[in-house]
């Protein structure tokens, strides 16, 4: 009879096993990008973003922007919209959240706030959360008092029995002073259990709940702390899968442990990499970009308090896809050579697997190299309106087709579109002349060559590149004058330096009339 009941049995739960798989399946994928506007962000938290976007992208899911302003001493004004304008230049733009709408809003948490009390009562109610009384400064003495004695202390399962709280004292009482004010419900950990769950990354981590101390959820003015807001958020939000910064871990089993209270099922958590400083000790910070002179920022913040401004990747003139291209890179590998991604590339191939778990080396030359390249994917029609405005900051008054043709010789040579307008000679006669190559290439008779060339070449009826090219060419020959002797002091009189884009290419744009006087003066200077 029983080998019947076994198969029963086995089909009964291969059935079940086919119906969570299916469950997996269609449940769609919900993440979200979770900042407190207490400044500019970080490239580690657009790198943050950006992982959840790929992710909910990859799995045709919704990645939501949720702000946590519950610390209102940390509120900084304008950073909330510097975290919109900052994903929005990146392209890693929100479906749902703040700035986008969504049935789950209201996004912003202080417009919540009067929701998170009835969840810190359940767990005051289930006994997994409890009022506590001492004020900050009996907890700080403690904790200064351990120190003393070269120890630690914490409100935990060893010390909340010594304290002002409800587990200490009668209801009668605790309930009076509740009504006082100046309570906090802290959440009561577990003694003596194990708290285990899986990291998409970094696999199955297991911490003892006797290191874990009772964090406070709530305090009397109505706030919730970011551990409970969190918490409840992401349930209420149906998030699927939290997706964060390593700074993060030491909280997973904390909100492990809540989720568990509350009765709910807790999202898969994946915790990202650390960003490091180039020399790969220690994190890396706004320091290490001022003097690296890179940017740790997507776009340019300006301190309210301070007034103190902030270089943001945007305004130093690199193209987002660059930046996102180096973030995707910074903390994941996709397993080949491939170091360029599309943007159809990026979420076809992005997952949590492949994300490292070590420390991602930050570099600032690759994030250069990525500029280059994104830069020589575009057309120099494309390009002539940044580099007017650059011109125009600098008071330089030129037609987009020249502007055009200037990107069209100096794109394969710069990193950025600024750098183009440091070829000065493109925009006013040289002022100078590069002395190291006047010492090496002005000669006795160079002055004599000069002349016969600006003669040359007022006699060309046609300008272009070309047929500068070829004229040139005839006049070394009837001259019997050698290119290596002519070309560099005609460079040298025309843009003051020693190398550049072609010079047929360069006097086409300058015009004649232009070139000869550049000529004739080059001689009279030199
Ligand atoms: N508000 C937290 C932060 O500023 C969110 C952390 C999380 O994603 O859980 O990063």
């Amino acid at each position: 009879m029983w080998p019947f009941n076994i198969r029963r049995v086995r089909r009964q739960e291969e059935a079940k096993d086919y119906l969570c798989r299916l469950n997996t399946a269609f449940m769609s994928v919900r993440v979200r990008f979770a900042p407190s506007p207490t400044g500019p962000l970080h490239i580690g938290g657009v790198r943050t973003a950006l992982y959840n976007y790929l992710f909910a992208k990859h799995h045709g899911g919704t990645f939501l922007l949720r702000i946590e302003d519950t610390d209102q001493g940390r509120f900084v004004p304008g950073a909330e919209d510097y975290i919109l304008e900052a994903l929005k230049w990146c392209g890693i733009e929100p479906t749902e959240g703040v700035g986008y709408g969504g049935k789950f809003g209201p996004y912003r948490q202080s417009e919540r706030k009067a929701m998170y009390a009835q969840y810190a009562e359940q767990l005051v109610v289930s006994g997994n959360a409890y009022y506590a009384f001492d004020s900050e400064e009996v907890v700080t003495a403690k904790r200064k008092e351990a120190e003393a004695q070269g120890q630690v202390w914490q409100y935990d399962a060893t010390t909340r029995m010594d304290m002002t709280n409800s587990l200490t004292m009668s209801d009668d009482e605790s309930q009076k002073r509740i009504a006082e004010g100046n309570w906090t419900i802290r959440f009561k950990i577990p003694e003596n259990d194990v708290v285990v769950f899986t990291d998409e990354i970094r696999g199955e981590i297991q911490i003892q709940t006797r290191v874990l101390d009772d964090k406070v959820l709530m305090k009397s003015d109505g706030m919730p702390t970011y551990h409970l807001a969190n918490i409840v958020d992401d349930h209420l939000m149906e998030i699927t899968h939290v997706i964060r910064g390593e700074e993060w871990l030491p909280s997973a089993p904390l909100h492990v442990l809540l989720y568990r209270a509350f009765g709910w099922t807790a999202p898969k958590f994946a915790h990202l990499p650390l960003i490091l400083k180039p020399t790969g000790n220690g994190k890396l910070s706004k320091r290490d970009g001022d003097a690296g002179g890179f940017p740790v920022f997507p776009i340019e913040w300006n301190d309210p308090s301070t007034g103190a401004t902030s270089s943001g990747y945007r305004e130093s003139g690199y193209l987002p896809a660059a930046v996102i291209n180096m973030l995707l890179m910074l903390g994941w590998n996709p397993g080949t050579e491939q170091e360029i991604f599309t943007e159809a590339e990026m979420v076809a191939l992005f997952s949590l697997d492949r994300v490292i778990k070590s420390g991602a080396r930050f570099n600032p030359d690759k994030t250069k190299w990525y500029n280059e390249h994104y830069l020589r994917s575009k057309s120099p029609e494309e390009l002539t309106h940044e580099l007017q405005l650059v011109l125009k900051a600098g008071g330089i008054s030129v037609s987009d087709t020249f502007a055009t043709g200037v990107c069209k010789l100096m794109l394969e040579r710069v990193t950025f579109v600024k750098d183009m307008a440091e070829a000065t000679y493109f925009f006013a006669a040289p002022a100078r002349y590069d002395e190291k190559v006047v010492n090496k290439r002005w000669k006795e008779e160079s002055a004599a060559q000069m002349s016969a060339l600006s003669e040359m070449l007022v006699g060309l009826t046609d300008f272009s590149e070309s047929t500068i090219d070829s004229a040139f060419h005839a006049f070394l020959e009837e001259k019997a004058f050698s290119a290596g002797a002519i070309m560099p002091v005609f460079r040298l009189l025309v843009t003051g330096l020693g190398g550049g884009p072609s010079m047929f290419a360069i006097c086409e744009l300058l015009g004649k009339e232009e070139v000869v006087k550049r000529i004739e003066k080059g001689i009279a200077t030199l």
